[in-house]
């Protein structure tokens, strides 16, 4: 019944709950968080959106050097400006609904610029505090006419997935100015492992002393506002919703775009490491050589 009328499940807004959960998150310096457990997986998470940032900005750009326009959908503090610097692209816009993140994140960008060197020519940005799964993100731009090459959406789309407007508009905000030709690259939870696992405990929640995801409810999973908790650590603890990528991809359609790749991040990882740059970049991140 729930996959016939999947927006008649009333829900609770979450909005403000996660905007207040990011905005209130401490900087945690470097030297704490590396004796932390989850110290190895944030540098994974990095290595992840390096790799795919790099080949992505690869394909855009194509064999010329033309200028590349880059939407950061749910940029948080701005975890990917040096990914963007790396990668020499001439435009980001940067969007989160965590106002004190967007600031935090526009800081970065503007120590990152005052302390470059004097040749090398940074990025232009522009930083938008909005609740991307609910305004239009084009309205709000400095240049009504701007069209991106790649929207990047690192670990944010599920939490649209609580209603199919949500999902809607977050859609729409990623893809609605990319050019023909454009890409979306995202990571999100693969909501069939979660599924997998709840089903397989014999609770409603599962995890391992590092994380915890707890579920309300389990048996019947609604397409959208389908909601767990997710825990690391105490750091990270705020619904989220299972992505089901079937009707996500399908959603995408309305917006014309077409699957390139889905994988998960095991099989990214075998696939990639058999190169020796991702390789030898992996083993610099781990040993905290390289900041990225
Ligand atoms: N993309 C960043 C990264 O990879 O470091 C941050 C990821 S963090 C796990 C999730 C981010 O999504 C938070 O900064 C949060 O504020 C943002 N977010 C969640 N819901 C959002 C929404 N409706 N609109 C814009 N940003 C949202």
């Amino acid at each position: 019944e729930e996959e016939t009328s999947p927006t008649k499940k009333l829900v609770a807004d979450h909005s403000e709950n996660v905007a207040s959960h990011y905005n209130t998150l401490q900087e945690v310096g470097l030297a704490a968080r590396s004796q932390s457990r989850i110290f190895y997986m944030r540098n994974f998470n990095n290595w992840l959106k390096s790799v795919l940032i790099g080949e992505i900005l690869e394909q855009a750009r194509g064999t010329g050097s033309r200028p590349v326009y880059v939407l950061d959908l749910g940029c948080g503090k701005g975890g990917d400006l040096l990914k963007w610097r790396r990668g020499g692209i001439s435009h980001l816009v940067c969007a989160d609904i965590a106002e004190v993140s967007v600031e935090q994140c526009q800081t970065r960008y503007e120590d990152m610029k005052r302390k470059s060197h004097a040749k090398e020519k940074i990025f232009s940005a522009q930083f938008i505090a909005a609740d991307c799964s609910k305004e239009v993100l084009s309205e709000k731009l400095d240049d009504p006419e701007l069209m991106f090459d790649i929207c990047s959406c690192q670990f944010v789309y599920h939490y649209s997935f609580e209603s199919e407007q949500k999902a809607d508009m977050m859609l729409r905000n990623a893809c609605e100015r990319l050019k023909p030709g454009g890409f979306f690259i995202g990571t999100t939870p693969d909501a069939y492992e979660l599924v997998k696992r709840l089903e397989a405990s014999d609770s409603l929640c599962f995890g391992n002393e590092v994380f915890k995801v707890s579920f309300q409810s389990k048996g019947s999973y609604p397409l959208f506002g389908c909601q767990y908790h997710f825990n690391l650590e105490g750091v990270v603890d705020v619904p989220e919703f299972l992505v089901y990528f079937p009707l996500f991809e399908h959603m995408a359609k309305r917006y014309n775009m077409r699957l390139v790749l889905k994988q998960r991040f095991s099989e990214f990882f075998e696939e990639k490491m058999k190169k020796e740059q991702h390789r030898s970049l992996m083993m610099k991140m781990m040993a905290l050589e390289v900041k990225l």
